[in-house]
């Protein structure tokens, strides 16, 4: 008889597992500097001023609760395609580009390994290493049996090692799977150059790879979205069909409310009308349909331009945010004479600093100093403020120095 005391005991690791354990300490100085979210200056989590605008027109334009397609609100799926490729008009009538709405951007990574699995019979895919911490068991709970990491971070320079990039998805398999981090790459904050990004594409074509762009930093790499969609309009000019995983937790601080879009791009003359099918019913099976308000949200501010502006203006100023702690933390680091180089800090762009960290020094800072990072040492830099920084500096240097 099957008996739920053979299942096999686990324990948590991650991100889960560090944010546990910080709100498990119960000291008044802990530091958290473990979760995904972008905090202000007095530690509060930030909501944007425009998306509560927003929020109250969806609330107060709301005359019922019927359920949604299975694909979502085409109206956000598709504004939300265009904030990647620009004019999409064209396209989406032809049906070389289309959306499907997402429960945020793991949901868009989900139904896309679905779909790769189920209807295209793909095995195999190449994630970077280090990356976001759930690509690989995503992508094995449906059903591939090979998940590889591709060398990106050099931990010795702490730049990408591009050659081995190269060399490992050169020796990938035909119809193999590769994520590409469009911008801002979690954790390392390493992006590709546009020269080095015409490279990946020349592979992909000629290797016979399916990439799959993941982008959860639109506009937080660069300050500006248009340069951050750079790679995949380039790959969309090279012809090359492809998904990409949108998420809207970061740019629209809308973390709770789940909004993501899963973008298809084909090459012309392919008749997309069955494959959306194939999407609906991966969508019917899992959770149905997907939920209405932080969506509708999303394409109230997409579709307004009074309401575009002042998002595209105000979330930039998140960036004039992140950037400042960087050149903050580095210095201060720098200034307690912290064993290493920390150019890396200020040279890297997004809300994560990997800071290259051994197990035992990540709990170092924990039981010592009741500091708690993700292990592997990825920090969120809006953890950091103008009140802990140095602090967070003068702990680094002595767990540097004793372990
Ligand atoms: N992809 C990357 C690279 C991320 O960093 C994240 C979130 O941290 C996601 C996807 C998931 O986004 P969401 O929270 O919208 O599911």
């Amino acid at each position: 008889m099957v008996q739920f005391n053979n299942v096999p005991v686990v324990g948590r690791n991650g991100y889960i597992e560090a944010d546990t354990a910080f709100h498990n300490d119960i000291s008044p100085v802990k530091v958290d500097l473990v979760f995904g979210t972008f905090r202000s200056e007095d530690t509060s989590q930030y909501l944007l001023p425009v998306v509560k605008r927003a929020e109250n027109m969806v609330v107060n334009d709301t005359s019922s609760h019927d359920y949604l397609s299975p694909t979502g609100i085409e109206g956000f799926t598709k504004s939300a395609s265009s904030l990647l490729l620009g004019d999409i008009d064209q396209l989406w009538k032809e049906g070389m580009v289309f959306g499907v709405q997402c429960i945020g951007g793991a949901g868009a990574l989900k139904i896309g390994a679905e779909f790769l699995s189920r209807y295209m019979n793909c095995t195999t895919v190449y994630y970077p290493d280090p990356s976001y911490e759930i690509h690989g068991t995503i992508f094995e709970f449906s059903g591939f049996q090979n998940t590889f990491e591709y060398r990106y971070l050099n931990r010795e320079t702490k730049a990408i090692d591009f050659d081995g990039l190269c060399e490992d998805i050169s020796n990938a398999s035909v119809d193999s799977v590769v994520i590409l981090h469009a911008c801002g790459h979690n954790p390392t904050g390493l992006d590709l150059t546009k020269d080095q990004w015409i490279i990946i594409a020349e592979i992909m074509k000629e290797r016979k790879l399916i990439p799959f762009f993941d982008i959860a930093y639109q506009g937080m790499a660069s300050g500006d979205t248009e340069e951050d969609a750079w790679a995949i309009r380039y790959f969309h000019s090279e012809g090359i069909q492809f998904l990409c995983a949108q998420s809207f937790s970061k740019m629209f601080t809308m973390y709770n409310e789940r909004v993501g879009n899963l973008m298809v791009v084909l090459k012309s003359g392919f008749n997309s009308d069955s494959l959306k099918i194939h999407f609906e019913r991966i969508v019917r099976s899992l959770y149905s349909n997907p939920p209405n308000h932080g969506a509708r949200t999303v394409y109230q501010i997409l579709s307004n331009p009074e309401l575009y502006k002042e998002w595209s203006s105000s979330f930039k100023s998140m960036v004039v945010r992140i950037i400042e702690i960087r050149r903050a933390f580095r210095k201060a680091l720098e200034e307690e004479g912290a064993p290493g180089k920390w150019n890396h800090i200020t040279d890297q762009k997004g809300m994560f600093i990997l800071l290259l960290l051994t197990d035992s020094q990540v709990e170092y800072l924990r039981y010592f100093h009741h500091i708690y990072m993700v292990k592997s040492g990825r920090i969120n830099v809006t953890g950091l403020n103008f009140t802990n920084i140095s602090y967070v500096a003068k702990a680094i240097n002595d767990t540097l120095r004793k372990n």
